[in-house]
C-alpha cells in the first residue's frame, strides 16, 4: 500500500465519527487534483472552473501543460463507486502532480483514483444555462456572474484586485493580485472592477433561466484609500443595493468585505443583505500580525473582533459568520509546529464566537504557490489538523446549540453543497441538540432538514 493510502485508511479510523467522504474530501482540498487526458476531454464539456476569486490551483497556470485551467470542471461530486459513496461536493484544486487523480474506468465511468487505487465514482456539474449567455459587451458570464456550490451560490467578485498590495500588507496566504495577473495573461476575460450595470445585466439572464441559485455573494479585495472615488462602504453598497432594488428577495444576499464600523454595517443590513462574512482569517493574535499585515495595520485585530460582535448585534448572531483559513496557522516559519497547539489555539477563537452565537466558518488552505505561504508551505497543514478541526468545530456548534449556519443550503453528509471545506458536511442530524434555520433564512430554530435559502 502506498504512503498515502495508509495515512488515509489510518485516520480515517481515528476519525470514525466523521463520514468517512470528508476525508479524502479535506486530503483533495489540501492536495488538489490531478485529470488524465480521457478525463480532461469529458470533462470539457461541463462547468468550467471560472476562477471566482483566487487561483485555488496548487501550480501556477505556466506549469499546466494540458491547460487544466481552461478545461477542469469548477467541482466534482464524488458518489458510488468501489467506496459506495455519498454524494460530496469538492472545489477543484488543480495539481497534475497529485497522486489523486480523475480517470475513465475501463467501464467508460469516471472515478477517482488514489495511487492506482480507486476510491469513488465522479459525477461532474451540468453547464447552465445561463453559461451559455454573454453579456452585450461579449464579456461571459462566467466573468460576471459564476457560480459556485453546485449552482447554489452566485459569486460575485466585483473587485478582483486588493489595496493590501505587496508582502508588507497583503495577507500572506492570498493570491488575488497575482492570480488576476496570469488570467489576464493568459488571455482570460477577466474584469478587475465590474459595473453595477455589468452585475444586473448577468443577473437579469440568470433570472430568466435557472432555479437552483438561492443566494449570491458580493465580494472583492480590501479598499483602503478609495476606489471609483468612493470609500470601501460606498463602492460595495451600490451592489446589494441595486440587486435588491431590481429583483427584491431573490436570492439570499451577503457581502464578504472586511470589518468594517457598525455605522456601516447597518447600512448593508438596511440594503437587504441578509448575511455578513467580516473574515478574521487566523484567530491567534501573534500570528494575524504576521500573516494579515495590512488588516492589523490598518484595523488592528482587537478591534476587528469589536466590530464582528457589533455587527451580531445588527444582523442577529447567526448572520454573520466570520471565516478563517483553516491550516495557515501552522505555516511555517511562523505558525504553530504541533496539530495539538493550532487546533487549541483555533478551537479557542471558536468558542469565543460561538458562545456568542456566532459560528465561523472555514475554507481549507489551499497553498498556493503565488501566495507567500503557499510558495513555503507547498504541502499545506497536515490531513491530520483538518480532520481534527472538523470535529472541534462540529462539537462547539453542538455544544453551544446553534444554528444551522444560515446561506449554505442543506446541511449534512450527501446533502452539503459547501465545496470549499467539510463544515457543512459534518453536521449532524440530532434533534436533541441540533436547530436550524427557518424556511426564510432568519436563524432561529427550526427543522434540520430546512434549507437556509
Ligand atoms: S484582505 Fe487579505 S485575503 Fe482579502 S483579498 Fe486582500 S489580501 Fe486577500
Amino acid at each position: 500500500m502506498s504512503p498515502r493510502l495508509d495515512l488515509v485508511e489510518s485516520l480515517t479510523e481515528t476519525y470514525r465519527d466523521l463520514p468517512r467522504e470528508v476525508v479524502i474530501k479535506e486530503d483533495l482540498l489540501r492536495t488538489g487534483i490531478a485529470f488524465s487526458r480521457d478525463a480532461l476531454a469529458i470533462a470539457s464539456g461541463y462547468k468550467p472552473k471560472a476562477y471566482f476569486i483566487f487561483s485555488f490551483d496548487l501550480v501556477p497556470i505556466t506549469e499546466m501543460e494540458q491547460q487544466e485551467n481552461l478545461h477542469a470542471p469548477e467541482e466534482i461530486c464524488l458518489t458510488g463507486g468501489a467506496g459506495n459513496f455519498r454524494r460530496t461536493i469538492v472545489s477543484v484544486r488543480l495539481n497534475p502532480g497529485s497522486p489523486y487523480r480523475v480517470d475513465c474506468s475501463g467501464d467508460g465511468r469516471l472515478i477517482l483514483i488514489l495511487d492506482g487505487v480507486e476510491v469513488c465514482g465522479v459525477e461532474l456539474p451540468a453547464v447552465p444555462e445561463y453559461y451559455k449567455s454573454t453579456l452585450a459587451s461579449g464579456k461571459p458570464i462566467t466573468d460576471i456572474a459564476p457560480s459556485i456550490e453546485w449552482g447554489y451560490l452566485l459569486y460575485l467578485t466585483v473587485f478582483r484586485i486588493c489595496q493590501y498590495f505587496g508582502r508588507k500588507v497583503e495577507c500572506q496566504f492570498c493570491d488575488i493580485n497575482e492570480n488576476y495577473r496570469q488570467q489576464r495573461k493568459s488571455g482570460r476575460s477577466y474584469t478587475g472592477v465590474k459595473t453595477v450595470e455589468e452585475i444586473l445585466e448577468a443577473l437579469e439572464i440568470i433570472q430568466d433561466t435557472d432555479s437552483i441559485s438561492k443566494a449570491y455573494t458580493v465580494t472583492g479585495g480590501s479598499i483602503t484609500s478609495q476606489l471609483d472615488g468612493r470609500e470601501e462602504i460606498d463602492f460595495y453598497l451600490r451592489y446589494p443595493e441595486a440587486i435588491e432594488e431590481r429583483f427584491p428577495g431573490r436570492w439570499l444576499g451577503k457581502v464578504v468585505v472586511q470589518a468594517l464600523p457598525r455605522e456601516s454595517v447597518q447600512r448593508f443590513k438596511d440594503a437587504g443583505v441578509r448575511i455578513y462574512h467580516p473574515n478574521y482569517e487566523v484567530w491567534d493574535a501573534r500570528l494575524f500580525e504576521i500573516i494579515c499585515p495590512g488588516k492589523a495595520r490598518y484595523i488592528g485585530r482587537d478591534e476587528w473582533i469589536r466590530r464582528i460582535l457589533d455587527a451580531a448585534e445588527v444582523f442577529g448572531p447567526s448572520h454573520v459568520i466570520p471565516n478563517f483559513v483553516a491550516g495557515i496557522e501552522m505555516a511555517q516559519p511562523a505558525g504553530f509546529t504541533s496539530v495539538e497547539e493550532a487546533l487549541a489555539s483555533t478551537g479557542e477563537g471558536l468558542d469565543f464566537f460561538m458562545s456568542r452565537g456566532v459560528a465561523p466558518r472555514f475554507t481549507t488552505w489551499c497553498p498556493e504557490p503565488l501566495s507567500v505561504l503557499g510558495k513555503s508551505n507547498p504541502g499545506g497543514a497536515p490531513l491530520e489538523y483538518h480532520l481534527g478541526l472538523l470535529r472541534v468545530w462540529r462539537d462547539t456548534h453542538e455544544r453551544y446549540r446553534l444554528p444551522v449556519p444560515p446561506g449554505y443550503g442543506k446541511p449534512g453528509i450527501g446533502n452539503a453543497v459547501f465545496s470549499v471545506s467539510s463544515f457543512m458536511d459534518v453536521i449532524r442530524e440530532a434533534p436533541a441538540v441540533q436547530t436550524a434555520v427557518s424556511p426564510d433564512g432568519n436563524g432561529k430554530p427550526g427543522s434540520a432538514n430546512s434549507s437556509a435559502a
